[in-house]
């Protein structure tokens, strides 16, 4: 199941949903206006967790 990444919100139907491709990945919204929301910072609400390895530093 697909995630509203701006409200949190669950998306059952993502053939109805909002969705937008930011950096080859598709995501999908309960509505235009999150979808707005995240056009205009998508950084803020992306994870990175494809980016690099998951270090946790113990010290
Ligand atoms: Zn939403």
């Amino acid at each position: 199941m697909e995630k509203d990444p701006v409200c949190g919100m669950e998306i059952k139907d993502t053939i109805k949903a909002e969705a937008t491709v930011y950096k080859s990945k598709t995501y999908y919204f309960c509505s235009a206006l999150c979808m707005v929301q995240f056009q205009q910072n998508p950084e803020k609400y992306v994870k990175h967790d494809d980016e690099g390895k998951h270090e946790h530093h113990h010290h």
